[in-house]
């Protein structure tokens, strides 16, 4: 009697472990998945422009493009070409990139030019991922916009002149500029 109560009490004491140990396992897993997850987001979204139907996206070639809104429409999501070629603004806070402060490059997401690089990115309020500087001179173009009963400096991107968002003059040392831009015409790269 005294034994079966004894190998009663141990297999009580196996099931008791095993299933902890089952619950870890099922939440380390799910905190995998999480991580691969948040980080694929982002490369997804690159790959798609490198590998998908858009024929211009290159990070390596910089010869500038000359591509109608036909064949842009054609190559570039409903959203991104609102944005891009339309001269749309996505709605504050809800981009991306505007939060993100990880260590790396931003792509336009449109053509895969280089263009900023995130020591550049601050912390602003305005809800947009917002630069104090372009990574090279020739990155982006400006343009007068007098659009919205407003006088603003449009900010394009310097390969496929596609609508990346606006400057303005209250941005952070050194440059005292704030590039506003949209999150959806940009591809953000982690460093490695
Ligand atoms: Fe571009």
């Amino acid at each position: 009697m005294e034994f079966a109560n004894k190998t009663k009490a141990i297999m009580k004491k196996n099931i008791v472990i095993s299933s902890v140990l089952l619950f870890a396992i099922i939440c380390m897993s799910s905190v995998c998945n999480n991580a691969n997850g948040t980080k694929s987001k982002q490369q997804i979204s690159a790959m798609e422009n490198q590998t998908n139907k858009n024929p211009y996206y290159s990070r390596t070639d910089t010869t500038k493009l000359n591509v109608s809104n036909v064949e842009w429409k054609k190559v570039l999501s409903e959203d991104m070409y609102y944005v891009a070629r339309e001269k749309g603004t996505e709605r504050a806070f809800t981009g991306k990139y505007w939060e993100t402060d990880e260590l790396g490059t931003y792509y336009c997401a449109v053509c895969g030019n280089r263009l900023f690089v995130s020591e550049s990115k601050f912390a602003s309020s305005c809800g947009w991922p917002s630069f104090f500087e372009a990574v090279r001179k020739d990155a982006v173009e400006y343009h007068q916009d007098k659009s919205f009963g407003m006088i603003r400096t449009e900010v394009t991107c310097g390969r496929c002149e596609s609508h990346l968002g606006h400057i303005f003059d209250d941005g952070p040392p050194p440059t005292g500029k704030r590039f506003c831009m949209n999150s959806i015409v940009l591809d953000f790269e982690p460093k490695k």
